[in-house]
């Protein structure tokens, strides 16, 4: 882990914790969890790991939706979670247009960069989730283990092995959100028990 001792996990958002919407998700009644992803967060915090969102929200710079609908989602999102028992920290967003040419849009690594500041952590070594390849270039340039999930724009990569060469060569697959969970966890309980051993 990098050196820290905060266990800290970077989630994209649609398509990881969320039904992807090819028309965007643009109000809370749009912003649906995806089976059981909302369990899996509240696994990984009662394992003792902090959650984060990563998540381009161009929505608002195409002017889709305002920040009371973006705000209106995220509350949502919040108390959703905390009825299964789960928390994400904080949501870090870029809310630019793509032809903004912004630091912090992913591809561009700036939203993990602005993770790695507020908490004051190397981000080597820190796992992050998405469905899309953005996310894994993204969470990979600043130093993140890329995972990708198969919900989402990600269902597009079910079969596909090797993936692409675009994709950063260390990214593992996993089914879901809680698939991602369960390696994390197992990992870190075989761990454990070498360091028991
Ligand atoms: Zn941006």
């Amino acid at each position: 882990m990098g050196g820290t001792a905060m266990k800290l996990v970077i989630l994209d958002r649609n398509g990881t914790i969320n039904v992807h919407r090819e028309d965007f998700v643009k109000s809370d009644i749009e912003w649906t969890p995806l089976p059981g992803a909302l369990e899996a967060v509240a696994r990984l915090n009662h394992a003792g790991w902090h959650v984060v969102i990563a998540s381009n929200q161009s929505g608002l710079g195409r002017g889709l939706f305002d920040m009371a609908s973006l705000n209106a989602m995220h509350a949502k999102m919040h108390k959703m979670l905390a009825a299964v028992g789960g928390k994400i920290d904080a949501v870090f967003y870029c809310p630019h247009s793509p032809d903004e040419d912004c630091d912090c849009r992913k591809p561009k690594s700036g939203l993990f960069l602005q993770i790695g500041d507020r908490y004051g952590i190397d981000l080597k070594g820190v796992p992050t989730a998405g469905d899309s390849l953005r996310d894994l270039q993204a969470g990979a340039a600043a130093g993140c283990e890329p995972h990708l999930l198969l919900t989402g724009m990600g269902a597009a990569c079910r079969g596909v092995d090797p993936l692409p060469p675009e994709y950063p060569a260390n990214t593992m697959v996993h089914e879901s959100l809680a698939a991602f969970v369960d390696f994390l966890l197992v990992r870190e309980a075989q761990a454990a028990l070498q360091v028991a051993v």
